[in-house]
């Protein structure tokens, strides 16, 4: 075990123990700044390691090693720099101990690091979704959301690696997904959450966020009891629960709002021809 996500005081930080030193140093910490595409579903993320104390705002080559991750299909690669690195005085030095750095790391990394690491990408994705400003967010509900919109949509469709609200209870995993009327006339506070039972799925809870009531779907695959005591437990775990799904519900009907005003002007909109550059090529047009 390589990287370490219990022994610094800072959450976000991992200490990683080499077992040869590079330079100086055998312990660096180090943090993970996943890919900022909060729609997005691919797992990268760039591992930035420093020799000494974690500084976010220091970005010089010096003591500091970047490397490639994909965190669900365990790959690794040395930091492909923009070409602007490549004009730093420090950069032939920075290449050669990042290759040193990426040489231990591959010879060194275990199944039970991959595991610390994708453990942290989630953490981090998740907190980076929810606070991406809604204007970077676009996300597409279909055609027949236009149509009907009563279409109830989950949070994951939106963001596929959004936090999951999970407990565990007399040895079973329950993980929750949330699902949302995203309806932007509508003000109702009534959602599904579905349930996933050691990863089978095919549960569902009718549930009031205001007033913290649960129904199940069908009582004949989840009892009543079951239903109330996974939600008792989700309760303790996650104080502001309704809080939180109230936010969510929010950000779903604005980025709904968004997608529908979009489609709307977009059908009623008369085609504009594209514009024609100085020497008569096309020129890309975006609006
Ligand atoms: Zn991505
Ligand atoms: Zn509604």
């Amino acid at each position: 075990m390589m990287f370490d996500n219990q022994a610094l005081e800072r959450q976000d930080l991992l200490l990683l123990r080499l077992e040869e030193p590079i330079g100086q140093s055998s312990e660096f910490q180090a943090k993970l700044a996943p890919c900022p595409n909060p729609n997005c579903n691919c797992g990268e993320a760039v591992l930035v390691i420093q020799d000494g104390n974690f500084d976010d705002k220091k970005r010089d080559l010096k003591g500091i090693f970047l490397l490639d991750l994909e965190v669900k299909q365990e790959k690794l690669r040395i930091k492909d720099v923009d070409a602007g690195f490549h004009f730093n005085p420090g950069y032939m030095q920075f290449a050669l101990r990042n290759e040193q750095m990426f040489d231990a790391v591959k010879a060194q990394i275990r199944p039970d690091d991959w595991k610390v690491l994708r453990q942290s990408y989630y953490a981090l994705k998740a907190k980076l979704i929810e606070e991406v400003p809604l204007e970077y967010i676009d996300a597409d509900f279909g055609a027949e959301s236009l149509a009907d919109p009563s279409i109830m949509f989950l949070y994951h469709e939106v963001f596929p690696q959004a936090r999951i609200w999970n407990v565990e209870l007399d040895g079973k995993v329950y993980d929750l997904y949330d699902m949302y009327c995203v309806d932007d006339k509508c003000l109702c506070t009534n959602m599904n959450l579905n349930l996933v039972i050691d990863g089978k799925q095919g549960y569902t809870i009718f549930y009031d966020y205001s007033k913290s009531e649960a129904k199940t779907a069908d009582t004949r695959t989840l009892s009543i009891e079951e239903a109330s005591r996974v939600m008792a437990a989700i309760f303790k775990k996650y104080p502001s629960f309704n809080a939180m799904l109230h936010e969510a519900n929010n950000r779903m009907r604005l980025i709904y709002r968004k997608f529908r005003q979009k489609n709307e002007t977009k059908l009623f909109k008369k085609p504009t021809p594209a514009p024609q550059g100085p020497s008569g090529l096309g020129v890309p047009f975006r609006n």
